[in-house]
Parts: C-alpha cells; sequence; structure tokens
C-alpha cells in the first residue's frame, strides 16, 4: 500500500481508515451495502460465504459485500469465529465531493451488546491482564449484562485456571512481553487486544478495588471497552473483588476432567450443571454457573448459603414461584441494551412484562413467612412508576424497528393520538372545520377543497365574499372567476398535519420511545440491583428444588479434616444408571488405596467424592443422606485419559504433567485424587513412580488423597506408611465372568481381573484362554521380583521440591521478550520474581 495516490480517493480514505484497524474487518458503507476490501475480503468472502468480486479503484482491489439492512447475521457470523468488525459509516449526507466515513461501532468476541450470539445462560467475558510485585491480576467484563470482576496476586498457573473457567473470549494487554502467556492465551483461542492507557478515568467503577495496579488494570480494561466499543457504557457496575485467598483452587484439569459445565463428549447430559440448573431467569443461570465453577473456603458465607437453599425448601409455593419466575426476562441484558442505545420497544415491552410480575413474585415469597426471605423480598422493588409509565406508553405487540410507528399506546400522547387521527380520519376532520367554518361566517356554500398547487383552501364565493371578517384569519390565496380561494392558520397546520400526519407520526413515536428509554434509563441502578436480587431468589430457589427432587443434603462442615459421607451418590452417574451408593469415611491425612477390577466403579467413586466436594464448597447441597465434610483450600485431580494429542503430548506426559500439579501445589487442606497414575509407562517404571508419589504426599505433603489403581501390588504400602488405607470395590466372579457390585469396602482387591473383563467385552475365547495360561506364569515368575521391588520404597523417594521452584524462576525469565519489555515493566517483573522466590522459601 505504498502507493496509495495511485488508488481513487475513495479507496485512499479506505486505506486511511484500515490503517486504525488492521486486525478487524473493515465493513466499509457505500450506498445499500458495506463493502470489504483486499484482504479482509479475502477473508471474508471464504468465512461468510459470499461472492469474492473486484473493484477498480484505480487498480483492480479484491472486494465483497454484504447489504446493510443484512449485516447483522454476517456480523455475528464473523464475531463468533473469532474476528473483529468494524462498522465505517458515512457520516457526512452524500451530496458533491467524497463522503466522509468513520467508523462508529466495534464489535469484537468479548465487545457483543447485541443478543442473537450470546447465550442466555453463560456470560461473555472480556479480560485484562497486568502484572504487578504481587503477581498477576486479572480484571474482567461483560458489556452485555455490565458485570465486572475482580481477582489479583494470582499465579500464572491460577491466572490461567481462572482464564479456561470464566471462558473468556478476548484479552487486552498492555504488551507482548511474557511470550508464554501469550502463546497459551493463543491456544486458548482468545482474541488478543493491545491497548495502552491505563489510567484511572472511571474512580467510581474501581473503587472497591484497593491497590494502585489492580485499579489500573481494571482500568485498562474499562478504557479499552469505553473508547473502542464506541458505545455508551454506562450501564458497567462497580468492579466486584474476589479475594483470590477465599476461593478453593480448581484447576483448569479438574474442571474439565469433572465435566462442571461443560461436557467432553459433547453431551450436556454429562456435566453437574445440566442436573443442578434448574433456574428460570438468565441471570439466575448465569449466578449459578459463577458459583459452581467458583467453590470457596468461608465457612460462614456457605453456611448462609445453605440456609438460604433450606429457607426455599417448603414445597408449596415453590412451584408457583418458579413460574413467575419463568416470566421474567434478562434484566441485565436489557438495561445493557439500553443503556448502549441497542435497544428495541420490543426490548422495553420485555421489561414491563418483567416488572409486572414483580407483586406477585413478592406475594408469595411473603408466604414463606421466613426471616431470611424476608429480607430478600425487602430488597426487591417493584419499579411501579417505571412499570406504569411503560404499561401506559407501549403496546404489547411493539415490532422492532423503532422507525416505523406501532409502539406506542393511543391516549399517551395527544399529539400522537392527534397524528394517527388525521392520517386515519382526516377527511372527517376537514368536513368538520367545514361545518364549523360555515357556521363562523355564516356562509352556508363555503367549501373546503384541495388542489396540489395551493393545497387545502376555503372558497367563498363572490357573493359572500363580504361577510369575511378580518378577525377570521383568512388569508387570500387565490382569486377565481366568481369567488375567492383562503387558508387560515388552522387550515396550514392541519393540512401539514394531514399531509405529512403518517411520517410524523412514526417521527413522533421515535422521540417518545427516546424519552421513555431515557427516563429508563434514570432506573438502570437500581433495575441491576433488581436483577442482582432475583437472580439470587432463582438460583436459591432452583437449588431448593433440585435438592427436593434429587435427594440431596444440607452438608455440615468441619474444620478437623473428617469426611463422613453416608450413602453418597455421583450426581450425573445417578441420572443414568440404577446407583449403588457408597459411605466414604476418611481421617485428616489419610490416603485410600483404591482397587478393583477394571469397570468397577473406581474412577466414579473419585469423582463422586470429588463433586460433592465442590458442590459443597459452592454453596449447594449434596447428593448423600448424610455429609460432614472438611473445607479444602484445593482439589488436584488426574483423572480419566485424555490425550493430548494436538499438544503434542503422550498419555504419559499428560499424566505426569497433572500429578505434578498437585505435587507441588497442595497442602495439607487438599484433597487430591489420582486415578491410575502410571498407567501409561512400562509396569515396573509405573508402580515405582505411583509408590513414589504416594510416600511423598504421605510424607511430605500431608493431603488427603484417593489413589486408585489396579497395581493391588501397592496395596502393601498399608503396611508400611501409617496413613494408607486400602479400599476396594466389590466384584464377584460368577462362573468365570465378572459382576460389577459397585460397592466400596474396606480392604484391597484380590486381583485385578483384567481378563475377566476382557471376557466380558467379547475378546475371542481362544485368546482368553491362552492370556489366563500365560498369567498363571508370569505370576508365578515374577512374585519374588515384585515383592523385592516393594521392599525399595526408601529409595525411590521423590526429590524436594526446591529444584521445581528454581526452575518456575528460570522459566519465568526465559519467557520474556526483552524486545518488547519496558523499562518499567522490567522493573516489575524482577519485583515479582523476587516476590516468588521469597514466597517459595518459605
Ligand atoms: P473403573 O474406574 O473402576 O474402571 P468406573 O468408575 O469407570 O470404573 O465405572 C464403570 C461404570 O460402572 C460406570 O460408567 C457406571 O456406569 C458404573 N458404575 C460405577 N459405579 C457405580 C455405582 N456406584 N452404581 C452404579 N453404577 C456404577
Amino acid at each position: 500500500m505504498e502507493d496509495i495516490l495511485k488508488y481513487t480517493p475513495m479507496m485512499q480514505q479506505y486505506i486511511r481508515l484500515k490503517e486504525d484497524y488492521a486486525d478487524a474487518i473493515v465493513f466499509f458503507r457505500l450506498g445499500d451495502f458495506y463493502e470489504m476490501f483486499f484482504d479482509d475480503a479475502l477473508v471474508a468472502s471464504k468465512v461468510l460465504e459470499i461472492a469474492l468480486t473486484a473493484r477498480d479503484a484505480g487498480t483492480k482491489v479484491p472486494m465483497c459485500g454484504v447489504p446493510y439492512h443484512a449485516a447483522k447475521v454476517y456480523i455475528q457470523k464473523l464475531v463468533s469465529k473469532g474476528f473483529k468488525v468494524a462498522i465505517a459509516e458515512q457520516v457526512t449526507e452524500p451530496g458533491k465531493g467524497l463522503v466522509e466515513r468513520e467508523v462508529i461501532k466495534l464489535i469484537t468476541p468479548g465487545m457483543i451488546i447485541d443478543d442473537g450470539i450470546l447465550k442466555d445462560a453463560s456470560f461473555n467475558f472480556i479480560g485484562s491482564i497486568e502484572l504487578s510485585e504481587y503477581g498477576y491480576i486479572f480484571a474482567y467484563a461483560d458489556i452485555s449484562t455490565g458485570d465486572t470482576f475482580l481477582l489479583d496476586g494470582l499465579t500464572k498457573e491460577t491466572l490461567l485456571d481462572e482464564i479456561k473457567n470464566v471462558e473468556l473470549k478476548e484479552v487486552v494487554l498492555k504488551n507482548l512481553a511474557d511470550s508464554k502467556l501469550v502463546q497459551t492465551l493463543r491456544d486458548f483461542n482468545i482474541v488478543i487486544s493491545m491497548f495502552q492507557d491505563d489510567e484511572i478515568h472511571n474512580p467510581a467503577l474501581v473503587k472497591s478495588i484497593i491497590s494502585k495496579p489492580a485499579k489500573q488494570a481494571a482500568s485498562l480494561l474499562l478504557n479499552y471497552l469505553f473508547s473502542q466499543s464506541k458505545q455508551q457504557l454506562s450501564h458497567m457496575m462497580p468492579f466486584q473483588i474476589t479475594k483470590t485467598k477465599q476461593l478453593m483452587h480448581l484447576d483448569r484439569h479438574v474442571l474439565e476432567h469433572l465435566e462442571l459445565t461443560e461436557s467432553l463428549s459433547g453431551n450436556p447430559k454429562s456435566t453437574l450443571i445440566y442436573w443442578v440448573d434448574q433456574t428460570k431467569t438468565a441471570m439466575g443461570s448465569r449466578m449459578l454457573r459463577y458459583y459452581l465453577t467458583h467453590p470457596i473456603k468461608d465457612k460462614e458465607v456457605l453456611e448462609s448459603r445453605y440456609d438460604y437453599i433450606e429457607a426455599f425448601k417448603i414445597y408449596e409455593p415453590r412451584e408457583r414461584l418458579q413460574e413467575t419466575l419463568s416470566k421474567i426476562y434478562d434484566i441485565n441484558r436489557l438495561v445493557g441494551r439500553i443503556a448502549s442505545n441497542n435497544t428495541n420497544a420490543r426490548d422495553l415491552v420485555q421489561l414491563k412484562y418483567t416488572l409486572e410480575n414483580i407483586p406477585t413474585l413478592k406475594e408469595i415469597l411473603r408466604e414463606y413467612k421466613n426471616e431470611l426471605i424476608d429480607t430478600l423480598n425487602e430488597k426487591v422493588d417493584s419499579h411501579t412508576e417505571l412499570y406504569q409509565m411503560l404499561d401506559k406508553a407501549l403496546l404489547d405487540d411493539a415490532p422492532i424497528l423503532v422507525k416505523e410507528g406501532g409502539m406506542i399506546k393511543e391516549g399517551y400522547n395527544h399529539d400522537l393520538d392527534e397524528l394517527r387521527d388525521i392520517a386515519l380520519h382526516g377527511e372527517s376532520w376537514l368536513t368538520e372545520f367545514e361545518n364549523q367554518e360555515r357556521e363562523k361566517t355564516g356562509i352556508k356554500n363555503l367549501k373546503v377543497g384541495y388542489n396540489r398547487v395551493f393545497g387545502y383552501y376555503i372558497e367563498v364565493s363572490k357573493g359572500n365574499m363580504s361577510l369575511i371578517k378580518d378577525e377570521f384569519g383568512y388569508i387570500r390565496k387565490q382569486t377565481l372567476a366568481n369567488g375567492e380561494r383562503y387558508i387560515t392558520q388552522d387550515l396550514k397546520v392541519q393540512e401539514d398535519k394531514l399531509l405529512h400526519a403518517k411520517e410524523k407520526s412514526f417521527a413522533l413515536e421515535y422521540e417518545i420511545f427516546q424519552e421513555i428509554k431515557e427516563e429508563t434509563k434514570k432506573y438502570m441502578n437500581s433495575l441491576q440491583e433488581l436483577s442482582q436480587t432475583l437472580a439470587k431468589i432463582d438460583m436459591f430457589v432452583s437449588l431448593a428444588a433440585v435438592s427436593d427432587k434429587f435427594n440431596y443434603v444440607r452438608p455440615k462442615l468441619n474444620l478437623n479434616f473428617m469426611v463422613e459421607i453416608e450413602n453418597g451418590r455421583h450426581p450425573v452417574v445417578e441420572q443414568h444408571v440404577e446407583f449403588i451408593s457408597n459411605h466414604i469415611t476418611m481421617k485428616p491425612q489419610e490416603i485410600f488405596i483404591l482397587t478393583g477390577p477394571n469397570m468397577s466403579g473406581k474412577s466414579t467413586y473419585m469423582r463422586m467424592f470429588a463433586l460433592i466436594v465442590i458442590m459443597a464448597q459452592s454453596g449447594m447441597f449434596v447428593p448423600a443422606n448424610r455429609a460432614n465434610l472438611p473445607i479444602y483450600d484445593a482439589i488436584f485431580t488426574r483423572i480419566g485419559s485424555s490425550d493430548d494429542i494436538a499438544g503434542g503430548q503422550s498419555t504419559f506426559m499428560v499424566e505426569m504433567v497433572e500429578a505434578n500439579e498437585a505435587l507441588t501445589k497442595a497442602t495439607k487442606e487438599s484433597l487430591i485424587l489420582f486415578d491410575e497414575i502410571g498407567r501409561g509407562t512400562a509396569t515396573y517404571d509405573g508402580m515405582a513412580l505411583a509408590q513414589g508419589m504416594i510416600e511423598y504426599i504421605h510424607n511430605d505433603i500431608g493431603a488427603q488423597m484417593m489413589f486408585s489403581t489396579h497395581y493391588h501390588e501397592l496395596t502393601k504400602l498399608s503396611e508400611s506408611l501409617s496413613n494408607v488405607t486400602n479400599l476396594h470395590v466389590r466384584a464377584k466372579e460368577e462362573k468365570d465372568t465378572m459382576v460389577f457390585l459397585h460397592q466400596v469396602e474396606p480392604g484391597a482387591s484380590d486381583k485385578s481381573y483384567g481378563i475377566q473383563v476382557a471376557q466380558l467385552a467379547h475378546i475371542p475365547e481362544k485368546i482368553i484362554q491362552r492370556s489366563k495360561t500365560i498369567l498363571k506364569k508370569l505370576e508365578k515368575s515374577s512374585k519374588e521380583q515384585l515383592t523385592n521391588l516393594f521392599d525399595l520404597h526408601e529409595e525411590i523417594k521423590l526429590e524436594t521440591v526446591l529444584p521445581k521452584d528454581i526452575q518456575e524462576l528460570l522459566d519465568e525469565l526465559e519467557n520474556v521478550d526483552i524486545d518488547r519489555l519496558t523499562p518499567v515493566d522490567a522493573l516489575v517483573r524482577l519485583k515479582y520474581l523476587q516476590t516468588l522466590r521469597n514466597k517459595n522459601k518459605k
């Protein structure tokens, strides 16, 4: 594009405009089309499956276009595929010379306000990251709902966990100095946007944030949103601070493996959220999802959440309450569209319908006669005035378009009624006017007529002209052979009204709509509060309903690391099969070695435990007859056999990476669940590693752990390690075939039953028989060796943690892209490394 002058002036305008939006697809308005040129055209024509043409703009340039009135779907398609779209409109009237164009809107995956792409039940987050000497700061927001969150003091790993957890769509960075971070963000398919301004321009929104760097991180995000979206975002709410220390740590592997909100197989019924979310409103559903993916450690807060569920457990009014809730629209997103002027009358009608149901809702809440619910109810403001205005003004079947009338009710605005009346009943007005003028003047043959040149007129015959008095305000317009034609001010006004009544009524409706919208905007904050309270009510009512339906109980929480789960069930598996419930009784620092044949239910047992813990620490009731649980600071899992082939890692490598997460980060307040560690390598390697890890967790960490394995040789560890207990899942051999009882019982399983399971899978009988013979031989010959190996456990103990920490420091250093680092960034990073080192030394 060096030689810009070779292009036509319009294309030069395009090229200049595009310079500022290099990473976006520019929709360039040309009459009734949005056109795309050059590389944008090549990319967009492919993604949108539209024809690629060329335009002669001095020289031929590639071009494709979409009609402006249908642009929305095309924009949605591009944005949902991770593109940014800049809309360049004509901002001066077409006429002489080149029409000026400006980008009036930037739509990116993290900046969507219009609905259509957004899922009701999920947030659509955009975030910013900054590094301070105390660790990473992560601020994130959903501009469609106005919600904002901030976490600080994160390590790179916990930052990435949270990013994955909230399904971030776009991230704003000041620089790309941390190449590893940038690469991971790209691997997560997150759109990266660069922005520099992190000055605090909106103090009110960041007032709850204490540290300056955190205020800056939040401001970086806000400034980007305010300046780049080119929308009014007055609905953004002040940042909610999540204290990282109060969160239970769930690393991203845990989230994935346990299928809390996302299914590994794509079947939503295998996720926990599918079963526990019976909310009726979008905001309730989003809140529940947020709670479930952010379990906490604060006993008091958890108890209070249980209290709410308990309060809502009375059955009778609940159905009516849920029915009322189901009539409530997504207030946050309605407010978002109203504040950013992306709204239509239908949105306001939805708001009206919503408010219409509040009195009934309050009535039902009162029926509970419960103090907690009463306190919630006090916060539910009916917004009577707003409701009355909307109800008085808006027609229920208002259209989506706001400039073609049909929005405002009769009787709301006198002028509008008149305009509509004129448009409808113009003729009768004229007859009435005629009569009125005849009476006033006493001229019986006075006529009101119309011609194209003079418009409406009053015609008076020659003989009667003397009857016209000055005070009538008749203005002579035309002289005829036998009379005169006049107009009056009233008639002129009426003419204007008549002729333009329709357009005028549309314009007036639009004006009234704008007024109502502005008036509604004044209620923005209190509507957001209402939404928040309704979300809470909806969520707890739903949790109460789910607890009743599926027999969940209120857990007891203890601080001395005792686990007593009576008849625990897996909340998802129990929905699919007749579930055999199991007890879990665990002492502080206890390690279970869980054996049993494949398919007997080891993995299900461990997942059941993890899910019960997460549900309890999210504030939910749990699937058991009784549960007394500790409050864990983290859950680490190594479950399932997800091969990260795309990431170039073998099963074994994935296993080790995930295990390492637990080995380096778990504390004695953590829960570790390892399923079949060491399976991906040779038997002796695998067993040796498994043993080493168990010993390390037993002796050095002191966390509670469940370790499932088909190396039943590992059960011998219970003899040398005092906190190790053996459990096995019962299975019976009946006439050479396996019967799974799914019952977990004390003691080790006697053998691994691999061949019997193979038999169940219909492996040819010949192979089965041969395998049994080989097994017998093997068992005989290797018994001695194995015993020897397990006497060696002292020698294969793992190294201490320190080298790994130094490795972490080195990694941090190595990942810095010096060329992209400013001196200030360098100092912050250095300070952070020192903090990290000091922390690890402790
Ligand atoms: P393992 O980990 O021992 O190979 P899984 O935990 O994967 O076995 O269980 C295999 C299957 O057995 C599960 O998919 C489930 O259908 C069934 N199952 C497991 N535990 C139970 C249980 N307690 N009650 C009923 N069915 C169960």
